[in-house]
Order: structure tokens, then sequence, then C-alpha cells
């Protein structure tokens, strides 16, 4: 298998890359080919190749959500990056956002235009597609409920547009089907003073820092059940500072689990069968994943 290059793509392509240089936790495996796009072109084209050639490939924004197994991935890996990450205002309070941009970098323009409305996401260190993929979202909002339509390139590699009435977005989940990847979305912000947003994404960054471990993590590891915090639950079933290997539960958190340095994907399923052992045990409720494994 080799990607047959040629000269209008303007990307890069690395291959048996190591993904956990690519991810938050800094865990995980090689794949066959990373590719970085560096336009929608080189998108289309690479998905063009993968298509044609039946090779599995998987979209990857800035990997704070994942989990990648020791063994890596087979195929192809398209990471979309801020070059693929404009931001348009479109009218007084609608902007339409490519997948790539940043969610530190929304919320500056937000500020820098008087606009506000998702300071919630503050911390979050995902871009816009994967964001709206996985519903993000904190302190009892999610970013679903302002987003108006999703242009998608679809599995048959057409551009769709999803109006609202066709999203789904459910806690910390969307009816975008795995293989589509999210080109841009339309977004509902409001008008509000520099100053208002600013002081908000303080509260928030503040509220945070108690909660974020400093060690490489992906965000919490679990869904809160219905009526519960995930959280809480692994807290009183003993779990924070509970070590396999060279990952821990944090202290800061007994949702997330850390990277001591060196840690393994497999170290990683063996404290997460552990936590979902206990809570079962004590609660007799059972856990479900909120990272993706890969
Ligand atoms: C310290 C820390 C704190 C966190 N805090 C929160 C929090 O408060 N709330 C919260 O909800 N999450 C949180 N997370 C988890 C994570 O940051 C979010 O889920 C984030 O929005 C994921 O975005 P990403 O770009 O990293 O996606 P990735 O991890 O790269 O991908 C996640 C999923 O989305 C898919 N995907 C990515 N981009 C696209 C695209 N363009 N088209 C189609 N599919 C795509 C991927 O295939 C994958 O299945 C935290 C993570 C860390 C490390």
């Amino acid at each position: 298998m080799s990607i047959p290059i040629n000269s209008k793509f303007k990307g890069k392509i690395f291959k048996d890359e190591c993904l956990a240089t690519y991810t938050t936790f800094k865990i995980g495996g090689k794949v066959d080919y990373l590719v970085l796009p560096s336009t929608w072109d080189d998108v289309f084209f690479v998905l063009e190749w993968v298509k044609r050639e039946k090779i599995p490939f998987k979209i990857m924004g800035q990997g704070s959500n994942i989990l990648v197994s020791d063994e890596g991935v087979s195929g192809v890996v398209i990471k979309i990056n801020r070059n693929l990450g404009k931001i348009k205002r479109i009218s007084e309070e609608f902007l339409e956002v490519e997948s790539g941009c940043l969610i530190s970098e929304l919320l500056s323009f937000l500020m820098k235009n008087n606009l506000g409305g998702l300071e919630f996401l503050a911390g979050i260190p995902g871009n816009i597609g994967g964001s709206v993929f996985g519903n993000s979202g904190a302190f009892g909002s999610s970013i679903g409920e302002f987003i108006e339509k999703i242009e998608i390139i679809d599995e048959n590699l057409n551009i769709k547009n999803l109006e609202k009435s066709n999203l789904f977005f459910n806690y910390r989940s969307s009816n975008i089907k795995v293989g589509s990847v999210i080109k841009s979305v339309i977004i509902k912000v409001k008008k509000q003073e520099k100053d208002k947003s600013y002081n908000l994404i303080l509260k928030y960054l503040k509220e945070r820092q108690r909660k974020i471990p400093k060690l490489p993590s992906a965000g919490s590891i679990f869904k809160n059940p219905p009526n519960y915090s995930a959280g809480y639950l692994l807290d009183k079933v003993g779990m924070k500072g509970v070590r396999v290997g060279n990952v821990m539960v944090s202290y800061e958190h007994a949702n997330t689990i850390v990277n001591l340095g060196g840690g393994k994907a497999e170290e990683v399923k063996e404290l997460i069968r552990i936590m979902r052992e206990r809570v079962k045990n004590y609660f007799g409720l059972d856990l479900e994943l909120e990272i993706k494994i890969w």
C-alpha cells in the first residue's frame, strides 16, 4: 500500500507514524499512514484513494478524546488541523466555523468581536470537529445546543448539509456517522461584551483547574450515568491513586486516568476494567466509556 501522491497535494504524509505524539494521552502505537492535509482538496484526494483501495481510515482532531491501542491502527489516519479551521461571520449572530478550528481559537474570536455564549467550553483541548462529533460540554451545557447546521463529507464523498431538524445531540454523542467527515458547522452565538466573556472564561478555567490533572490524559474516561457523577462513584470506591504499570487514576479527579510516563494502552484498559468492576460491585451501575478506543 502506498499513497499515489500527485503534485496538487499540499499536505504532509508520514509512514509508520507513532500516534502517541498526536494524542493528549501520549499513548499508542503506529498507523500505516498519518495524513496532515493542508487544504480540503487534500482531504478529498486522500478520501478518494482510501475509498478506491478499500483502505480503512479514521479522522482525528486534536486527539484529546482517544486512546490508541499499543498495536496501533491499520490504514490511514487523517488529522484535521488548525489550517482547516477558518472562522467566518455570516450574519450578526451566526458563524461558519471549519472543523479544524480549536475551541480556544473560537473563544478568542468571539471575545474580539464582542460575541459570546460558548464560554463553558473554555479549557476543552479539542477542535470543533471532535467536539461536535462527541457533543462536548461542561457546566450543564454542550456544544450541540448551539449548532444550526453541519456540512459533512459523507461516505460517498458528497458534501451534504445536515440541518438542525436532522441533527440529534445526546449526552456526549451525536448522530454524525463514523466515516463521515465534519467539514464545517454553523454556530449560533450572541452579542456579548468582551469583558463579560473574559470574566466567564476565567471563572470556568478556575473551576477546571481544581479537577484537571497536569499529567497527560484524555479527560473523563466514562460518561456520567443518569443522576450520578462518574467521578463521585469512582472516588467512593477508592479509585484515586490506583495504579497499573505507568498509568494511574488521578488524585484530582477519579474519572481521569493519567499517563505517568511511558504508559501503555493495555495498562489503561486494565485500569478501566478495575474501575468498571468496582462501580458495578458497589453500586450495581454499568459505566459507559466516554473516550474512543482505536
Ligand atoms: C484535559 C482534558 C479536559 C477535557 N475536558 C472535557 C470537557 O470538559 N468536556 C468534554 O466534553 N470533553 C472534554 N475533554 C475531552 C475532549 O477534549 C473533547 O471530547 C474534545 O472536544 C474532542 O475533540 P478532539 O478534536 O480532540 O477530537 P479527537 O479526540 O481527535 O476525536 C474524537 C472523536 O471525534 C471524531 N472526529 C474528530 N474530528 C472529526 C471530524 N472533523 N469529522 C468527523 N469526526 C471527527 C474522531 O474520529 C473521534 O471519534 C477533555 C480532554 C482533556 C484531555
